[in-house]
């Protein structure tokens, strides 16, 4: 199996991302892949993936870390500062395409911005 699996799994997340409309956590992932795929396999996938500046991660509510496919990050580095979005009801989350403003700032030097929208998805509104 070897590489033959590595590759599969790599492929099964990857999948799993292009396939979901929202962003995943760990958790959710797990659900979309089949019964075979280890909980620790898929953390090292995701660590791996988030590396090489395929997948980027952040916080949504209760500290539970989602990760989503990035769109233009070189490799190896993360170049967004987009908002996230979660709904308060269905507990979905998506990448915004609105970058959050940063202020400038005398004394501290902003590497990153992490901005988390909640409120109601277009499903939960009907
Ligand atoms: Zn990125
Ligand atoms: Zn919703
Ligand atoms: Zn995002």
């Amino acid at each position: 199996m070897g590489v033959t699996r590595k590759t599969r799994n790599l492929e099964l997340v990857l999948d799993a991302f292009r396939n979901a409309q929202e962003a995943l956590s760990a958790q959710l992932l797990m659900e979309r892949l089949p019964a075979d795929v280890n909980r620790s396999t898929v953390y090292r996938l995701l660590d791996r993936l988030e590396d090489d500046g395929v997948v980027h991660s952040f916080l949504a509510s209760e500290n539970i870390k989602f990760y989503a496919l990035c769109k233009e990050c070189p490799p190896s580095v993360h170049v967004h500062s987009h908002a996230h979005f979660q709904c308060n009801s269905c507990s979905q989350v998506v990448c915004l395409e609105q970058e959050v403003v940063v202020p400038t700032l005398n004394q501290y030097r902003v590497d990153e911005a992490q901005v988390l929208l909640k409120g109601q998805c277009a499903t939960c509104m009907r």
